[in-house]
Order: structure tokens, then C-alpha cells, then sequence
């Protein structure tokens, strides 16, 4: 699940960060407007979380010209207006849900999974792939009801080609999906973490196989030996 963060707060903006990380979203920070423009031309969100209050635009103004565009990626407004005035314009203007800082982590994790459970959300709460069932949301992958004890690279690529079974994702978008704008990813990331899952699915019997499309991508299949 990728979010994307636009908060200006150097220290809110970086525990933010870390909570959601930690909680297994991979997160892009936008420091302000323009750069929260720029992402999202870059690529999709899951989720967006967005402070009204940017050095360089009024959040809501971002946010009207958002769902004018028709994008439909739920939005968690961050703000200090805790005034009911600004609930209203802020809900009016199309975000889905309100928070006023200052507020807890756990708080701002249960809104963010509730805004992701919606049925809005094009992704998949559950994927049931054989005796596979993997829960993107919360990053859990068991087969035949046991915990296959993934790391989080490898529980990411998984998610990521789970809701793709069956047919090849492309490498940027595998990339996309596990990693950060900011993150340097190195050349072999994606295919040390490939070899990793798919030792592991082999070595669990799990009965699906990751296979490399040379210069494409992976694609996850379903094993028929
Ligand atoms: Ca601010």
C-alpha cells in the first residue's frame, strides 16, 4: 500500500513517516504542494494524507483541484483548524476523513487502515491464491492458515504480484509498490528479493512459483508440477 504524505513539519512529518512505514505502507513525503503535485503525476496512491496548511498552497485548494482532475484516492486531512467551519469545507472539498493534530500514531493508523477497508478501495483486502492467503492490508501471508514468516521486502513483492496472479507485472511497478521515491534501490534489489520469495515458497510447498520475465518483470504462477 503506497501513501503519500504532504506534511511541512520537519518532525511531524518525519514520525508520520516512520509510523506508517513501521505499520508496512511505503510512504513518499511531500514537503509541499509542488512537490505533492509531482508525485502524484509520478505515479498512484492508496491512500493520501494531506496538512491544509503548506508554505507554498491551502491544502484544500490542492484538494478541490484533486477531485476536479477525478481522482478518487482517499484523502486523510492533517490539521491544526480544529474549528467546525473547517471540518465542513474540508469534508466539502472531498477529503474522506479529519484529523486535528495534535493527535496519537495508533489514532492516525486505524483511520488510515478504516479509509483503506472502504469499499472505494480498488485493492483487495484479502487474496486467497491455493492454501496462499495474503492480507495486503496488514502485511500477513499464511498458507494453510499458518504465518509463512515473510520478510518485508518479500511479504511487498508478494502483495504486489498476488492481486496480478497469473500474469507479469512490470518491473517499475514492482518498484513502485515496495519502494519509496526518496529510497535508493539499488540495481539487484528486486531480483535478490525475488530469489528470496521464491526460495521461500519452494521451500514452504506453497505451490506457486515467482518467475522472472526477462527485461519485463514477475509474474507469480501457479506451480502445476
Ligand atoms: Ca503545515
Amino acid at each position: 500500500m503506497r501513501v503519500l504524505l504532504t506534511e511541512d513539519h520537519p518532525s511531524l512529518g518525519d514520525s508520520i513517516r516512520n509510523a506508517l512505514t513501521k505499520a508496512g505502507f511505503t510512504v513518499d513525503w511531500a514537503r509541499c504542494a509542488a512537490d505533492a503535485e509531482d508525485f502524484r503525476c509520478m505515479r498512484p496512491y492508496d491512500l493520501c494524507l494531506l496538512d491544509l496548511g503548506l508554505p507554498d498552497a491551502d491544502g484544500l485548494d490542492l484538494l478541490e483541484r484533486w477531485r476536479r482532475g477525478e481522482n478518487t484516492t482517499p484523502v486523510l486531512v492533517l490539521t491544526a483548524r480544529g474549528g467546525l467551519n473547517d471540518k465542513v469545507a474540508g469534508l466539502d472539498a472531498g477529503a474522506d476523513d479529519y484529523l486535528v493534530k495534535p493527535f496519537a500514531m495508533e489514532e492516525l493508523l486505524a483511520r488510515c487502515r478504516a479509509l483503506l477497508r472502504r469499499p472505494a478501495d480498488r485493492s483487495p483486502n484479502r487474496i486467497t491464491l491455493g492454501l496462499l492467503d495474503i492480507d495486503p492490508l496488514c502485511h500477513e501471508v499464511s498458507l494453510n492458515g499458518l504465518p509463512l514468516g515473510l520478510g518485508r521486502r518479500e511479504t511487498q513483492l508478494l502483495c504486489a504480484l498476488a492481486v496480478r496472479a497469473g500474469r507479469v507485472v512490470t518491473r517499475d511497478r514492482l518498484e513502485a509498490a515496495m519502494y519509496s521515491g526518496d529510497e535508493a534501490v539499488g540495481p539487484n534489489a528486486l531480483e535478490v528479493t525475488a530469489s528470496r520469495l521464491r526460495n521461500a515458497l519452494a521451500n514452504a510447498q506453497a505451490g506457486f512459483l515467482v518467475v522472472a520475465v526477462r527485461g519485463v518483470g514477475y509474474m507469480l504462477k501457479e506451480d502445476m508440477s
